[in-house]
């Protein structure tokens, strides 16, 4: 049955109409919050250092002197870059008890000593400066903040002005996200200046696993038949070796994604708490793993187009086309083998559950769609199903190499071939996780996770005659 009841909206709480926001600055990021402030009911004031020629600014704003912007608004948006704000002082009296919102940006980190909201702070002691809006581009404020990043950072050392640039930020259609005092301002100003920080890492274990299992596939398939049997297949390089490369890095990186999680349960039973801090290098790899699955997932995908092509590459059709003709001429039938057909059928079944499960798990550590389940359902997915992925990729490549691991010849050189050395963190992962959810372990485990402690013996020591 359909409810009766009317769907409420939520407005806000006041309009802002007719409420004047200064920006000091025509630039283009003064002329792009201008326009959206205008757009959002704000009236708009520029201060500028020439009135009379600025251009191009939106329709309906005002321009007029630094002074007198500042007396017709409470908010001021310093739209000017750190170099220039040696003019704030000598408006040091207009500018008393205003708002001041430094939202600038440096070229480099560490390029001063304190940060530029500081800095202002201290060239304008009577005002309240509050950094926000550094991390959005004037892009993002013309394109709505549809498309672009939609959170403003505030911070500042008084409450009430942060909650004047809080309303403003919501009213053009972001959200707001509170950092803290003042002394945050650096923390902030250095955001914009980070390239795909958490990214870095895995990539560099992406590209550096890819050259070495290239690498060592050149040398043990492509090098080692020139030099033993002196055949040329360095035609190999592009698709054969390329799809030995890529599965195998998609394998080990999803191993990697699961490899922290069962390393942290082990160092919360060794530590008997769940409060003491993981060793630096164990957080950083904890933080990347949605970026080490997405670019596993990558290489999957890689993996699969590179499998579609193999039917029609010249040297397959080649190879079958002069079978099938010497079965034909030599007259030789093969009998149907079984154990054969339950292999492969069992190898692709394992690859395709494992890559639509991949897929899923990629699709769910997207913001939009993890935004729609609960904390049980993501770490579901995340957790149960991606070991269920892990364990069929790792059959998937158990029964590509099914009973090779056992005979000599396939240790060319002594190197085992690279889908065995790929199986090795896999295999870790999997035992590792086995030993996690056996009935004593899992049990204690979840007490630390609820916030049992071990008390190591000198505490219990000191603590009994408090306890007597
Ligand atoms: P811009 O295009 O270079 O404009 C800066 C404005 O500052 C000028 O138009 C000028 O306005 C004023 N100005 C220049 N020299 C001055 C001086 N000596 N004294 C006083 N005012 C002076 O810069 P912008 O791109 O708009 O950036 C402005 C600030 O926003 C910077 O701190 C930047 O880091 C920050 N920011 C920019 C973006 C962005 O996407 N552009 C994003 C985030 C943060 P008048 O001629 O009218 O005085």
């Amino acid at each position: 049955m359909k409810s009766d009841s009317v769907a409420m909206v939520a407005l806000p709480s006041k309009t802002h109409k007719q409420e004047t926001v200064c920006i000091f600055g025509t630039g283009d990021f003064g002329i792009s919050l201008g326009l959206r402030l205008l757009q959002s009911g704000y009236n708009v004031v520029y201060g500028s250092r020439d009135p009379k020629n600025s251009k191009l600014l939106p329709k309906g704003s005002k321009v007029m002197t630094h002074a007198e912007a500042a007396h017709e608004a409470q908010v001021i948006f310093v739209a000017v870059q750190r170099e220039h704000y040696g003019f704030l002082s000598s408006l040091a009296s207009d500018l008393d008890g205003k708002v001041l919102v430094d939202i600038s940006n440096n070229l480099r980190s560490g390029m001063y000593t304190e940060s530029n909201a500081e800095y202002m702070s201290t060239l304008v002691p009577a005002a309240t400066v509050v950094k926000a809006f550094n991390t959005i581009s004037a892009w993002a404020l013309q394109s709505g903040g549809l498309d672009a990043n939609r959170q403003v950072l505030v911070c500042g050392d008084r409450a009430d002005a942060k909650q004047l640039v809080v309303d403003i930020a919501q009213a053009l259609g972001f959200s707001a996200l509170d950092k803290g005092s003042l002394k945050a301002a650096s923390e902030l100003e250095d955001l914009p200046l980070q390239l795909f920080p958490l990214w870095r890492l895995p990539l560099h274990i992406a590209i550096g696993l890819t050259a070495f299992i290239f690498f060592y596939v050149l040398i043990r398939d492509v090098i080692y038949e020139g030099v033993t049997n002196g055949k040329d297949i360095s035609f190999r390089i592009m698709i054969s070796m390329a799809n030995k490369a890529f599965p195998i890095v998609a394998l080990v990186m999803l191993a990697l994604c699961y490899l922290p999680g069962a390393l942290a349960g082990f160092l919360q039973i060794y530590n008997g708490t769940k409060y003491r801090r993981f060793p630096d290098w164990l957080d950083r790899w904890m933080l990347c793993r949605k970026q080490l699955g997405l670019l596993a997932l990558a290489f999957a995908f890689l993996h699969v187009l590179y499998t579609l092509v193999i039917p029609i590459r010249y040297y397959v059709v080649y190879r079958r086309n002069v079978y099938v003709i010497s079965l034909v001429k030599d007259n030789i039938t093969y009998e149907f083998d079984k154990t054969a057909a339950w292999r492969y059928d069992s190898y692709f079944s394992m690859g395709i559950l494992g890559f639509v499960l991949f897929v899923l798990l990629g699709i769910t550590s997207f913001p939009s769609v993890s935004n729609s389940l609960n904390w049980r359902e993501f770490r579901f997915v995340q957790s149960k199903l991606g070991y269920i992925t892990l364990l069929l990729c790792t059959l998937h490549t158990f029964l590509y190499g099914w009973n090779k691991f056992l005979k000599p010849h396939v240790y060319k050189w002594w190197m085992p071939p690279a889908y065995m050395l790929s199986l090795v963190v896999p295999c870790v992962v999997l035992i590792l996780k086995l030993i996690l959810i056996t009935p004593c372990v899992d049990n204690k485990v979840t007490r630390i996770r609820q916030g049992w402690e071990r008390r190591s013996k000198t505490s219990q020591k000191t603590s009994q005659p408090l306890m007597a």
